[in-house]
């Protein structure tokens, strides 16, 4: 089988399934203990949070793990806005997370407003300035999009959001170790991740919360996490996220060209094939490749490149009546004809250059 949709989930890495291994079957104690036996899960822990606040330019004590990107959204969402009087800005093209997220905040009574996108599902740093005003408390524009791979250009959107004195989120679930990120050279104040989407565990995340950053505790409970976020630590899974995302920090370079090739191989075969396409987003996120095929329907490509064994992902849905565009192609205007026909490839650690062949003659083959 081929595997080729790395930004849903992705296969754990070896070494850092090693490295969990420990946590799980020897010094499975509960680190809130005082005993001797949660010695070496506390000590894990600790260094787990010197690995990942390195790997992103942060201090240890701005790193808090959660159960994954949906919770570290939802937290820096709700725990800036939920009980505030402030409104928030955020995009059209944000994962449901996000959007529903400020759905409930909308549900509150706050308000929210959902700024456009262009053609290459950008948001623009002076449609940010004109849309925020003194009132707005929170500006949440992810990093990276999960359907098209866009880059935001978040430095320039945090800079803009502090001058209105707006406190600035990034869903960095999709670029945490896949592309460089310096929390401060960003300027963000919150930034969130999710270790299965650079080779990590399932269900291990964290949310970077900027030193002094006023924000409500997430979890009810017992004091773990500084006391923000209450709940057993999964030692385990967290040494399994560090283990990962400072494998994919030290090997990115490497990671990057070569997923540029596999992006190469596909974008040459479908073209020199003839395939009408277009090519989403601003290929910001290496062998994140969004194409919208011409007279084509995305599900019914996904449906057929599965018969192959080959897995991707698609950006529209089919029902008995029409086929239903996602709300991130909708939002970057893609042509009707070409938007039903989007499916999402994205290539991952150990996908090769005869992979990358093998599914752009699929696709050729099932197009034609
Ligand atoms: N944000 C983005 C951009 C994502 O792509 C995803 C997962 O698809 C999430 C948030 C949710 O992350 P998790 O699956 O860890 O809850």
């Amino acid at each position: 089988m081929i595997y080729a949709d790395n930004a849903a989930t992705t296969k754990l890495d070896m070494d850092a399934f090693e490295a969990m291994k420990p946590f799980l079957l020897e010094d499975y104690g509960n680190v809130s203990q005082p005993y001797s036996f949660a010695r070496a899960g506390k000590k894990a822990l600790r260094q787990a949070r010197v690995v990942i606040a390195d790997c992103i330019g942060a201090l240890p004590e701005e790193i808090y793990f959660t159960s994954g990107g949906t919770e570290s959204d939802n937290w820096a969402i709700k725990g800036i806005m939920v009980g505030s009087k402030g409104s928030m800005i955020t995009s059209e093209v944000e994962h449901h997370a996000v959007l529903h997220a400020c759905r409930a905040v909308e549900e509150l009574g706050g308000e929210v407003l959902y700024l456009p996108v262009n053609r290459r599902c950008e948001v623009q740093p002076d449609v940010l300035e004109e849309a925020v005003t003194s009132d707005i408390k929170l500006v949440s524009v992810m990093m990276a999009n999960n359907e098209v791979g866009s880059i935001q250009p978040i430095k320039e959107l945090s800079r803009i959001s502090h001058e209105k004195g707006a406190l600035f989120h990034t869903d960095g679930v999709q670029a945490a170790g896949h592309v460089e990120i310096d929390v401060n050279r960003l300027g963000v104040d919150l930034l969130s991740a999710s270790a299965h989407k650079f080779n990590g565990p399932k269900g291990i995340g964290f949310l970077y919360i900027r030193k002094g950053t006023a924000i409500q505790p997430y979890m009810d409970g017992g004091s773990q996490e500084a006391g923000m976020r209450a709940g057993t630590e999964n030692v385990a899974a967290i040494v399994g996220m560090a283990a990962a995302l400072r494998k994919n920090c030290d090997h990115m370079r490497e990671n990057q060209i070569r997923l540029r090739k596999l992006e190469q191989i596909m974008d040459d075969t479908l073209r020199k094939k003839g395939i009408d396409f277009i090519r989403n987003g601003n290929f910001g996120i290496p062998g994140n490749i969004s194409l919208s095929i011409g007279g084509e329907e995305g599900e019914v490509l996904l449906h057929r490149l599965d018969l192959k064994n080959i897995y991707v992902s698609t950006g529209s849905a089919c029902n008995s009546i029409n086929t239903e565009v996602s709300h991130v192609i909708r939002a970057m205007k893609v042509p009707r004809e070409y938007a039903e026909g989007t499916i999402r490839v994205s290539f991952g650690a150990g996908n090769t250059e005869e992979e990358a062949l093998e599914v752009a003659r699929a696709l050729v083959e099932i197009c034609k």
